[in-house]
């Protein structure tokens, strides 16, 4: 079973292909299979993340140990996003797709007043009325409550008891529609990837070929190097093993360009392929699906390279760290949806006063980088998963001992 759906994956990117070439724009008759496929992964996202966080926190068993967890959680992410940040800057100097390039603004221009100052961004991931988030899937504000729920039931110790195994027996249940959904993946990809196929003929792309280039440049090294070191020695993995056990997850957040999105299949292959244990998944990916995006991270340091080349503008040392400092920051506020960090490098661009209007020239291409930077995301955030796992175990037997 697990072996076949990676086959009808593999046969659904190919067919997508075929039909997206063949039919050109009238490939979007297929779009609704896609959007089905694409509601029936959202609408578990939020009773999922909610109800697996809380698990997550309360098999920590103890505040101390949740620290722990959090603490090398956050470590590994903020790490591997630095890596990131560096591939994407480096393969912007090396690939220079700006210089040299004579391409019209094509005025889909983001509105800068979309991204919030850093202060706001961090105060609204209290929220002043839990419920409200949920209704209205804020999912910074979940995570929040959602820990806050798991501490609270650790604190209050026997008498919190029902409320910890509803939680993990509604966490079950998530995991069994996940299931019921994955029987659709292949669906799904065909349907979403057909119609993009169709509307992004080569004529779109060719202008910006070298940006595309340079993004799965960067995208493969970071993740044949990167993550292959880490999954092989911190997490005492074969990366072979890793990778092949990530593929339907890989190819949904190809597909639906969101992360959050990918979360329920995350999950699933994280646990199932790659034997993740559940406690640790349902900490680590829900957080990582939020705020560890290395392939936002890879993105941000190309597209900036690209506009101050495209503008002919030097940049100096200091606007670099700034660079390497505020895509970091980027990366961990962009939301796991489509689009979101090309509205993030907004900020990114105004920090070092690159001119905005450069976010037109990737505007036209931006969901085909959305794609490979949505996998490197949900790839990375699976081998958080995998060492924290790893290490975590070897803690466990430590304290046993
Ligand atoms: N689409 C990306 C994700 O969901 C975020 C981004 O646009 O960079 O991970």
């Amino acid at each position: 079973m697990k072996k076949s759906i990676v086959w009808q994956i593999l046969i659904a990117f190919i067919l997508a292909v075929i039909v997206g070439l063949i039919f050109g724009e009238r490939a979007s008759v297929v779009q609704p299979l896609g959007d089905l496929f694409l509601r029936l992964i959202q609408f578990i996202i939020i009773p999922l993340i909610l109800s697996t966080i809380i698990v997550g926190v309360t098999s920590a068993g103890n505040v101390k140990v949740l620290g722990r967890l959090g603490g090398k959680t956050i470590g590994y992410y903020l790490f591997t996003t630095l890596i990131a940040i560096t591939f994407g800057l480096t393969a912007g100097f090396l690939f220079s797709p700006g210089s040299g390039l004579d391409v019209a603004l094509n005025g889909d221009t983001v509105d800068p007043a979309e991204t919030e100052g850093f202060i706001s961004t961090l105060l609204n991931i209290v929220p002043t009325n839990p419920f409200a988030a949920l209704t209205s899937g804020a999912i910074l504000q979940v995570i929040f409550f959602a820990i806050f729920v798991g501490i609270g039931i650790i604190v209050a110790g026997e008498k919190a008891d029902p409320v910890q195994r509803f939680f993990e027996g509604f966490a079950e249940v998530m995991y069994k529609i996940t299931g019921m959904i994955m029987v659709l993946v292949p669906f799904g990809v065909f349907g979403l990837l057909a119609p993009v196929v169709g509307e992004y003929g080569a004529s779109v792309l060719m202008p910006l070929i070298k940006v595309i280039v340079a993004m799965a440049v960067a995208c493969l090294v970071h993740i044949i190097l990167t993550y292959s070191f880490t999954v092989k020695t911190l997490g005492k993995m074969n990366p072979l093993k890793f990778f092949k056990g990530i593929i339907p997850a890989a190819s949904v957040a190809f597909t639906t360009c969101s992360s959050a999105g990918t979360l329920p299949v995350t999950m699933k292959n994280t646990q199932e392929n790659l034997g993740v244990s559940k406690s640790t998944s349902s900490f680590v990916l829900p957080l990582g699906a939020t705020i560890n995006m290395d392939g936002t991270a890879i993105y941000q340091g190309i597209a900036v390279m690209f506009v101050a080349q495209y503008f002919g503008i030097e940049l100096t040392f200091a606007q670099i760290l700034t660079v390497v400092l505020i895509a970091t920051l980027a990366s961990i506020g962009t939301a796991g949806v489509p689009g979101a960090g090309l509205v993030m490098l907004t900020m990114v661009l105004t920090a070092i006063n690159l001119p905005l209007e450069g976010i037109a020239l990737v505007a036209g291409i931006d969901r085909i980088l959305d794609m490979m930077r949505t996998s490197v995301n949900v790839v990375g955030d699976a081998s958080a998963s995998v060492v924290v796992d790893a290490s975590e175990e070897k803690d466990d037997i430590a304290s046993a001992s």
